[in-house]
């Protein structure tokens, strides 16, 4: 085990991986593996980043979906399965979330981050879920814990076929349930997706947390 993963390290050290934006570079010593750092710095950022969505106190959203660069980024991380595009995506979650003051929500108690649950189906073809992985890197940055906290309840069928805000809303109602609903809700929450488009995802997933109790909600996505 330890054997390969030298060995794959040296060919990584021999063939470093194109950029998966320009494909012009090879991202050889830059910040991330598979993006370079040009492209990364490329990418723009929402004016106003904060989204009114009930029943969240507060949504930050870090640039505009139509980005090329951001959308291709997104592409190639949920359709691609470059797995490794988290880190790069992390990293705008977290810039969009110290400057819409996290430190006041994080002072004096600790909030849960969170995350979209995917169908199982889904995260069985995709190989993981990308709201999990981001949420990882969000708490990890942040020192929080991350927890499963909800729960798809069945296969919808996927919202991005849907362009009608109202049928984008009906096909999301009753897709959440807790993942522990006898356990006591925590009293903040930090709910963290990839993209949002009309909203009605988070907002599903955050009526089903605020009607567990918590008290305080935020949400976070890096594209919308
Ligand atoms: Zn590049």
């Amino acid at each position: 085990m330890e054997k390969q993963s030298t060995w794959s390290k040296f060919l990584t050290l021999l063939f470093p991986p194109h950029c998966v934006i320009c494909f012009s570079c090879r991202v050889h010593g830059d910040l991330f593996s598979f993006l370079c750092a040009r492209c990364f710095l490329k990418i723009r950022q929402n004016k106003n980043p904060l989204r009114l969505l009930k029943p969240f106190d507060r949504v930050l959203v870090y640039g505009p979906y139509a980005d090329p660069t951001l959308k291709a980024l997104i592409f190639q991380f949920k359709f691609r399965f470059v797995k490794e595009l988290s880190h790069p995506l992390g990293e705008l979650l977290i810039a969009s979330l110290n400057e819409g003051g996290i430190e006041t929500f994080v002072s004096l108690q600790k909030p849960v981050v969170t995350f979209v649950p995917l169908a199982p189906l889904r995260v069985r073809w995709r190989g993981f879920n990308q709201s999990q992985l981001l949420a990882h890197a969000v708490a990890s940055y942040f020192h929080l814990p991350c927890l499963p906290l909800l729960e798809r309840s069945w296969l919808a069928p996927s919202q991005a076929k849907l362009k009608d805000e109202v049928a984008r809303a009906n096909n999301i109602k009753g897709a959440f349930s807790l993942s522990a609903p006898e356990s006591r809700a925590p009293q903040k929450v930090l709910l963290i997706d990839d993209v949002l488009t009309s909203g009605s995802t988070l907002k599903e997933a955050g009526r089903v947390l605020k009607k567990w109790g918590v008290k305080e909600l935020w949400g976070a996505t890096v594209a919308g």
